[in-house]
């Protein structure tokens, strides 16, 4: 337990100084907020306080998986080394992930969880072709663990990170049916790991992409194709 409530608190450390120094954005800030909201509402266990977290900053920047996103452009240095430091600790921690399968057998899918969403977390501010291929890399590994594991939650969310960084920026990520792809995978991770509240927490933190980026003048294509006008919102 200990372990686990060390993991928990150097993790939302790193979440919340991470989203602190991006310039320009708050989908992070936001996201972490959504989280901790999560952790006042539901019942308290530390692991579950660490997969709220976790799934709602997630999902409030895996929107901008889809390529060059405001995050990169006006990064300070301090910026540039939390986010490296974030890829590298989702580096580790999918290594130890992969390690404690292949060669201990063992498997803690909530470590997992949190392995890999720190690793995409890490991609989410780069460009770049090598860039596209590793997350589409980490894709194909989600859905081959989803067949190998008949989760079809997981081989969903694997074809999603496989395919967004293809996709042209603030296209069919940021649309009203990507919110609905994004709950129905957060229900299948809700159904899996039997705790209460991750669906709702991934829809909602994907929305508050959505709604922030409508907030900024290029403004969002929420029903694209169907309408393929910007919507913004002016404050
Ligand atoms: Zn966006």
């Amino acid at each position: 337990m200990n372990k686990c409530k060390h993991m928990f608190v150097s993790y939302a450390y790193l979440i919340v100084n991470f989203g602190g120094n991006l310039k320009g954005t708050s989908h992070l800030a936001i996201g972490v907020a959504i989280g901790v909201a999560a952790v006042a509402y539901y019942p308290l266990s530390l692991t579950n306080s660490a997969l709220y977290i976790a799934v709602a900053s997630f999902s409030s920047l895996s929107a901008d998986l889809d390529g060059p996103s405001l995050l990169s452009s006006k990064l300070g240095n301090i910026s540039k080394l939390l986010q490296n430091l974030v890829l590298g600790v989702g580096v580790f921690l999918t290594g130890t992930v992969l390690y404690m399968h292949f060669f201990q057998h063992s498997f803690d899918r909530t470590f997992a969880v949190i392995a890999v969403s720190t690793l995409l977390l890490g991609f989410v501010a780069r460009a770049g072709f090598i860039r596209n291929a590793l997350v589409s890399l980490v894709g194909l590994g989600l859905i081959y663990s989803g067949l190998v594991w008949s989760m079809t939650w997981l081989i969903a969310f694997g074809v999603y990170v496989a395919w967004v960084p293809w996709l042209k920026h603030r296209g069919m990520t940021h649309t009203v049916w990507a919110i609905l792809a994004w709950g129905g995978i957060g229900w299948g991770l809700e159904q899996q790991l039997q705790v209460q509240g991750i669906m709702i927490v991934s829809v909602i933190s994907y929305f508050s992409h959505l709604l922030a980026d409508t907030l900024t003048p290029s403004g969002v294509k929420w029903f694209y194709p169907l309408y393929k006008k910007s919507i913004k919102l002016h404050i």
